[in-house]
């Protein structure tokens, strides 16, 4: 791996701003090669502690400077992410896979939650609410809520973290990081450029480690940590919450989908294609927001099909630092071997294979871009996420039966669906049971939009103008003897 700025290059901890290398390592694979990039430390519990002491140092400084000078520093966080695209887009698809193109937007787009963020803390405003009595005056003031645990997964190594860290660091907060095991070099690059951008020393802290759940268990309950903030599965979450609940903290869960397509029959073919592709296909499939079930009006199904087979057919895998390759590989073994069982499973139940349903011949992580039709609700992946190149395809024939189908799941983070009818997508838009619906739109996430699920996809909102509150809390102060 051949980086401009080898300094982007970090394997220690980041704790008070000094790099820290243990005596315990371990070792970070190219999922595209199957080759070790390096090694990293693996924090322990010890670490974890050194790491929330200093961030609970920093805070009283970090909360009281004006949310201006915040600003500054963040802004010059952002000019060097984007300064230094080039190099994050070569580490992260080395680390995670992806197309060095989606690479490259991925940087942008996590690079525009720290601008994003370092505009909104300038805007944390408080009230002036008016008092029913005639002594008294009455306001509300934000104010950060304290020190912060990040956790986050391998598929977006850049955006989940800073999606997180940025309006925490806005708000006054200061952060314990941990990153994934699969996908740590991100974070430590993103550290490093923090700490150049002239972050104060224990603000932005970072361990990366392979005993999650040991770390995890100090982030959930030392006393010091007031708010978790993490994005993974929900089985995960539900731990998390359960060890948060012992000293009661602010938790946000960005936890699994099980993201439907719906297309209706009014729909633009090429929309409903070009939308379901984008959604299903992006990271090779591996999003809590890819269309996990699509669904199509019976009428519409032979021309849907048709076109949607063309464009699936027309990916092509490979590594993603190659010219021309539009889908990478999956994180993990694990990740393969849920795909084959899910789609056996779907198989034996009766589903088609239209195309795909093989390891793809660039290497053992690599699976074909493939679809599977006749699919059922009795079916695993009809309630499971696939996360990987498959796509489940299911039929209706009427827009209630579509809109019940696509709320038979225990997830709620996002659904999809493509119709030209006005009516038609108000109706729906209203019934889907979802945090967020793209219609005649696969591309639904944005800094300055709110991302968030319900049902058992958790709670909280990253991004817009809702992200940052996440972070605050609202101090009502009463002035009496007025
Ligand atoms: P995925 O299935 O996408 O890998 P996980 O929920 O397992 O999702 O992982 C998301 C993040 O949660 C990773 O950083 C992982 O290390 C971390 N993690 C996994 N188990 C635990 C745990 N018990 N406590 C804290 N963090 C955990």
């Amino acid at each position: 791996m051949n980086l401009t700025y080898p300094a982007l290059l970090q394997q220690g901890i980041l704790i008070n701003n000094q790099w820290q290398t243990g005596n315990n390592t371990f070792p970070v694979y190219n999922p595209a090669t199957g080759q070790q990039i390096t090694e990293v430390t693996d924090a322990g519990t010890a670490e974890a502690e050194q790491a929330i002491e200093a961030a609970t140092t920093a805070f009283s400084n970090w909360s009281s400077r004006p949310a201006k000078e915040r600003a500054d520093l963040l802004k010059k966080w952002y000019q060097l992410v984007i300064q230094h695209t080039d190099d994050l887009a070569i580490l992260l698809t080395t680390e995670q896979g992806k197309p060095l193109t989606e690479a490259k937007g991925e940087v942008q787009y996590g690079a525009s939650f720290i601008e994003w963020f370092a505009e909104e803390c300038r805007r944390t405003y408080g009230q002036v609410i008016p008092a029913p009595v005639a002594d008294r005056r009455f306001f509300t003031i934000k104010q950060p809520i304290g020190v912060v645990a990040a956790i986050t997964p391998w598929n977006f190594p850049i955006a989940m973290i800073t999606r997180k860290i940025a309006p925490a660091l806005a708000a006054g907060c200061t952060v314990v990081l941990k990153p994934a095991e699969d996908t740590p070099l991100c974070a430590l690059a993103l550290a490093q450029l923090a700490v150049e951008a002239g972050l104060p020393a224990g603000v932005l802290n970072v361990i990366t480690t392979q005993q999650a759940a040991k770390v995890g268990k100090v982030l959930t309950t030392h006393p010091n940590v007031h708010k978790i903030s993490f994005t993974g599965s929900t089985e995960v979450g539900r731990i998390l919450m359960q060890q948060a609940s012992s000293t009661l903290k602010k938790l946000s869960l960005e936890l699994g989908g099980n993201a439907p397509a719906i297309v209706f029959d009014d729909a633009d073919l090429e929309q409903a294609v070009k939308g379901t592709m984008a959604s299903k296909y992006r990271n090779a499939g591996q999003t809590c927001v890819c269309a996990n079930r699509v669904l199509v009006q019976r009428s519409i199904y032979p021309a849907f099909l048709k076109a949607y087979q063309a464009a699936v057919t027309a990916l092509k895998p490979g590594n993603g630092t190659e010219q021309g390759v539009t889908i990478g590989p999956l994180i993990n073994q694990e990740a393969i071997d849920k795909i084959q069982t899910l789609q056996k499973d779907a198989v034996e139940h009766g589903a088609e294979i239209v195309c795909g349903g093989n390891i793809h011949e660039a290497g053992p992580l690599f699976y074909q871009p493939t679809i599977l039709t006749h699919c059922t609700t009795d079916m695993r992946l009809s309630q499971e996420e696939i996360f990987g190149p498959v796509s489940a395809i299911y039929l209706f024939d009427t827009v209630e039966e579509a809109i019940a189908l696509a709320n038979n799941t225990a997830y709620g983070l996002a659904a999809y669906f493509f119709s030209r009818d006005v009516q038609r997508v108000w109706h729906v838009a209203e019934q889907l049971q979802y945090g967020i619906i793209g219609m005649n739109e696969g591309i639904i996430s944005f800094a300055e939009a709110p991302f968030g699920g319900i049902k058992q996809s958790g709670y909280g909102k990253e991004g817009s103008f809702y992200g940052i509150e996440d972070y605050l809390i609202t101090k009502y102060l009463c002035l009496g003897g007025v």
